[in-house]
């Protein structure tokens, strides 16, 4: 059996203070496993950890503690050439794509950048390139000399993926690549990035705060709250039965397409996302949790197996009444 494209275990970052601030730990423990060709959503409310989560697994921010394996082979150490070269397997596409493309450039030029750095390529095999990326992600060849101002925000879009194909990566790390496309642009960019995965065995990190999109694209889904992965799982599973008080909660927000389950209750969070720099004892979720109980003041769940697929960090699932992905009847709520 291949080994998972990413295999990331106990990943822990922290942002130093500065001066009378609090260091920031944006991921805590995190653990992860992409197989080939699979997408594993990652999804939480902003300020979840999602984000430096992704940056972290491509290796682009300092890991505190945790190991990477990429193909089976450990990369937590890499440096220099070896980094680069892992660069080449692992792409990222981002929200804005301004922040990969050159604003002063034909597109063309920032899609051939990572073959300039990276391969020898003659100057008409670069070009050639450049107009087969723009193909495969639906744009016409002539389009590599338009710039980034005469394309809408879906055709930029294409234009970040076709750079990040560039180098034929294993996986993708597409941070919120869709949230700012209007709802039939995304669906369109979600199609392009599944008929990829398909093509080439692509696998991706699909960050999102959106469950919705994250419903349609993936495989698995993990859902991260204060730096933690509080609930995994199939997402046939999770989105019909999520385990965790906090999933249930994001699930509830939104509209449900099933009419037996539409005016289902929507389940509020109170409060906001607690200060990273000062998470709460015991469950981060205790603060905003309607299920709350006193061991989860005290004492951090730990992940724990779920019927139907995945885990959960609740300690409803061990010393409570067993959710099992059930929501809790008002009865079984602790006084
Ligand atoms: Fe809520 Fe306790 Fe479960 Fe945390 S461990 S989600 S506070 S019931």
């Amino acid at each position: 059996m291949k080994p998972p494209v990413l295999q990331a275990e106990g990943l822990r970052v922290t942002f130093p203070g500065k001066g009378r601030r609090q260091g920031v730990t944006a991921v805590d423990d995190v653990s992860l496993r992409i197989d080939r060709g699979e997408t594993l959503g990652l999804v939480g409310e902003s300020g979840s950890g999602k984000s430096t989560t992704g940056r972290a697994v491509l290796r682009l921010v300092p890991l505190e503690t945790g190991r990477i394996h990429v193909d089976g082979e450990d990369v937590t150490r890499y440096r220099g050439a070896q980094l680069r070269r892992l660069r080449r397997q692992m792409q990222m596409v981002f929200q804005d794509p301004y922040s990969s493309l050159d604003p002063s450039a034909p597109v063309g030029s920032s899609i051939a950048e990572p073959l300039r750095v990276h391969e020898k390529m003659a100057k008409q095999a670069r070009r050639d390139r450049v107009e087969e990326l723009l193909d495969l992600v639906g744009l016409r060849p002539s389009h590599a000399d338009r710039y980034p101002y005469e394309f809408s925000g879906g055709q930029r879009q294409r234009v970040a993926i076709a750079r990040a194909l560039a180098l034929h990566p294993r996986l993708i790390v597409c941070d919120e690549a869709v949230s700012a496309l209007d709802v039939s642009t995304q669906n369109q960019v979600i199609n392009l990035l599944e008929d990829l995965r398909e093509r080439f065995e692509l696998s991706y990190l699909f960050i999102a705060h959106d469950l919705a999109v994250v419903r349609h694209i993936a495989h698995r889904v993990a859902v991260m709250y204060l730096g933690r992965i509080v609930e995994s799982g199939p997402v046939e599973r999770v989105y019909s039965q999520p385990a965790h008080p906090y999933t249930q909660a994001l699930l509830s927000a939104i509209p449900v397409p099933d009419p037996k389950r539409r005016g289902a209750k929507r389940i509020l969070l109170s409060g906001d996302l607690p200060d990273p720099s000062a998470p709460p004892p015991g469950c981060p979720f205790h603060t905003r949790c309607a299920y709350a109980m006193d061991v989860c003041k005290r004492e951090m769940p730990a992940m724990t197996p779920v019927a139907g697929g995945g885990e959960t960090a609740c300690h409803l699932q061990t010393t409570g009444p067993t959710l099992a992905g059930r929501p809790l009847s008002e009865k079984e709520v602790p006084a």
